[in-house]
């Protein structure tokens, strides 16, 4: 559960500060801070059994499982240090429940380490990126980087949303660096691995991401094409342009897969963890399918054609976008499904609401709210037969058939894909 609520701040973080603050941090406002003094005396360090199963541990998750390389092409020595390092800042952030500086460290130095070594690593934090540049900046610059990854992390200890890590892009734009992108990188739990913008259903790789000006030849990867070929055949064109940027990243093994969001102009990013969806033999797997059909209702019932921007109209189900339009699909399912409910829902949570109403929910996760129910029902409406019961489960999926472009949407993914897909 923690661990679910630190993945969702992380992408708030990373996906939804957008908005740029002015640069307000004025020359005389910076003290002269060092990477020393910063990271002096800060946190307490903290003691861990050295015997580290290699297996399970934090450091494989991050090497093996995200990036793709191999724990036995590392010294015995140098495998070491990696473990330790990793497993403490896993365990600081279990204990201090957010990354603190001292985790920041450690996971800083292994980054530089490994990079001397050879391997391609991303930029995993604000401190990683000074420590990188260090030799190539002034010391001014330096040191506002220091302060940038200082202000990343005492926003998070607050629980407060920061846009700090814009403020790093006039220094590090130069280097093939978005301050937003590396914003979401924090100390390697979850990764971006490739940021394309879309354009009429195309994706091109922006320029400007987590991995330090290598050879950037703007290449597109191709687990990340086949990715988005699969996502344009779930996807029907009218919703695909909506969408204008597309994230592969990658966290714990099926912990978030997929994710939606709507940026600053209100078109939307779609992020999905590159790991979750392809099996070992290159074949999507069911849950991937699922996750991009569940991820597309968001955008179908909360896309601006289904919000009211000022509406005081209380009857409207308010969402964070907005208030939904009256003819709104999610605004009729909310009436329909929800609102004699959801009184009785805030009162007892979500756990016990679910014990208590389990039959007519798709899944556990669809009794969280009603957007989360919207998205897992129109899920299990393009995934399964046309039911012939009046339950109200079978109801949620017979409320998108009154809607022909809805059927439609259906069609065109259960056209597209093969039977064993979804
Ligand atoms: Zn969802």
């Amino acid at each position: 559960m923690k661990l679910i609520r630190i993945l969702a701040l992380i992408l708030l973080i990373g996906l939804l500060s957008v908005s740029c603050k002015p640069d307000d941090l004025n020359q005389k406002d910076i003290k002269e801070e060092t990477y020393e003094n910063i990271y002096d005396n800060v946190d307490d360090d903290i003691e861990i059994n050295e015997n580290i199963d290699e297996e399970t541990s934090q450091f494989k998750s991050f090497f093996e499982d995200k990036l793709g390389y191999r724990l036995s092409d590392l010294s015995s020595e140098n495998k070491k240090e990696f473990l330790i390092k990793f497993e403490k800042n896993y365990k600081i952030r279990e204990k201090e429940d957010y990354y603190t500086k001292r985790a920041n460290l450690h996971i800083a130095e292994v980054a530089q380490k490994l990079r001397t070594l050879g391997y391609e690593i991303p930029m995993l934090n604000f401190l990683d990126v000074a420590m990188h540049l260090k030799q190539h900046i002034s010391a001014k610059e330096y040191n506002k980087l220091l302060k940038i990854a200082k202000d990343i992390v005492e926003a998070e200890s607050n629980y407060v949303d920061t846009d700090a890590g814009l403020e790093a892009d006039n220094i590090i734009n130069q280097f093939g660096l978005s301050g937003h992108a590396v914003s979401s990188n924090i100390n390697g739990e979850m990764v971006q691995l490739g940021l394309y913008s879309v354009k009429n259903g195309k994706i091109t790789r922006n320029t400007l991401d987590t991995y330090i000006d290598n050879d950037k030849t703007i290449k597109t990867d191709k687990i990340h094409q086949k990715i988005w070929d699969k996502i344009t055949q779930i996807i029907p064109p009218k919703y695909q342009n909506m969408i204008s940027k597309y994230e592969m990243g990658t966290d714990a093994m099926y912990n978030l897969t997929g994710a939606v969001d709507v940026l600053k102009d209100k078109s939307w990013i779609i992020w999905i963890d590159q790991n979750d969806l392809i099996e070992q033999n290159g074949s999507f797997n069911t849950y991937g399918i699922g996750t991009i059909i569940h991820e597309m209702a968001h955008i179908i019932s909360l896309n601006t054609e289904q919000i009211e921007e000022n509406s005081n109209d209380p009857t409207l189900y308010k969402v964070d976008e907005g208030t939904l339009k009256k003819e709104a699909y999610l605004n009729v399912f909310y009436h329909k499904f929800w609102e004699f409910l959801i009184a009785e829902h805030e009162k007892i949570g979500r756990e016990k609401f679910y014990k208590k109403y389990e039959k007519d929910f798709v899944t556990e996760y669809a009794s969280s709210n009603p957007r989360e129910d919207f998205s897992e029902s129109f899920r299990y409406f393009v995934i399964e037969k046309k039911p012939t019961d009046n339950s109200t489960l079978s109801q949620k999926l017979l409320f998108f058939y009154q809607y022909p472009e809805l059927v439609e949407v259906r069609n065109y993914i259960r056209t597209n894909l093969k039977e064993n897909e979804y």
